[in-house]
């Protein structure tokens, strides 16, 4: 572990009790790289991780390294969460599309990250990997709208193992069983989707820059089942390189306020995520430790 990383930790734990809880967190102080020069992207062997403790890892990409490397812009360090809200009007730049062949229907990603995406997903494959597509990149706020009111209906019609999870089992009892209601009302169905869904204006998947994976195996449904399969394997070892960090890990849930999600991915640049991967820090935990 580098003194780098150290350094980061130790900040992170001093800074624990300052986190998102209290509001959005500034973000580093640097100036936004310039993007990604036109013309001829030469392959080339790259080595890094040379701070791992038991692995260096040698790979070879044809993505540009402009490409992967964001200089820590603010950009693609922008953090929506629960308690930083992107709002109504928010709208990435640059979005492009994403190829059809490894993704569930036609959508959009920030340039950026739509380019370090085909690059992971082409070594993916590469790897033996041809199970996994991509199910879900950016998402407009309307669409995070219909999608939350479509989730809080089918929680009022019926009592999910979710309603039980949030809201426990003598509140169900004694609100709805002993009164043979079989769904929630609005408030409660609220509070079971808020655990697995972002408000409108809240959600990541609205600044372009996330990706949802999903393998065939899994018959359409998302769930933490993807950390069974190969994909999920691959990606937790390697996403880094690309850029990409596990977005919602499985003991965070407290400071990313969601449950663990295998399946998503956030392009933070491959500084911050070599960092955030090595450091098992949490993007909200990596902006507090480096802001100044
Ligand atoms: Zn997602």
């Amino acid at each position: 572990m580098t003194s780098k990383v150290k350094k980061i930790r130790a900040a992170a734990l001093l800074l624990a009790l300052l986190c998102c809880l209290g509001g959005c967190i500034q973000l580093p102080k640097t100036e936004p790289s310039e993007t990604a020069g036109s013309g001829e992207t030469p392959k080339e062997e790259v080595t890094v991780g040379k701070h791992h403790e038991t692995a260096v890892y040698t790979y070879s990409t044809e993505v540009d390294e402009e490409t992967l490397k964001t200089g820590l812009s603010k950009e693609y360090l922008l953090l929506a969460n629960k308690n930083c809200v992107l709002g109504e009007d928010y709208v990435p730049e640059n979005l492009v599309s994403l190829p059809r062949a490894w993704t569930t229907r036609s959508m959009k990603l920030e340039r950026r990250a739509a380019a370090a995406l085909s690059e992971m997903v082409e070594e993916m494959l590469a790897a033996g990997v041809s199970d996994t597509y991509v199910t879900s990149a950016y998402r407009t706020y309307a669409y995070q709208q219909a999608r939350f009111d479509e989730y809080r209906a089918n929680e009022m019609k019926d009592i999910t193992e979710d309603a039980y999870a949030v809201l426990g089992y003598d509140h169900i009892y004694n609100k709805y069983l002993v009164n043979h209601r079989t769904g929630l009302d609005a408030q409660d169905a609220e509070r079971v989707v808020l655990s697995y869904s972002a408000r409108p204006g809240t959600s990541e998947h609205q600044t372009g820059l996330c990706v949802d994976f999903i393998t065939e195996g899994m018959g359409g449904k998302l769930d933490a089942s993807f950390e069974n399969y190969e994909a999920y394997t691959w990606l937790s070892q390697n996403a880094y390189r690309f850029g990409f960090i596990l977005r919602y890990p499985k003991d965070k849930t407290e400071i990313t306020g969601y449950q663990y999600e295998p399946w998503h991915y956030r392009f933070v640049g491959r500084e911050a995520a070599t960092d955030i991967y090595f450091s098992g820090l949490t993007l909200e935990e990596y902006l507090s430790a480096t802001a100044s």
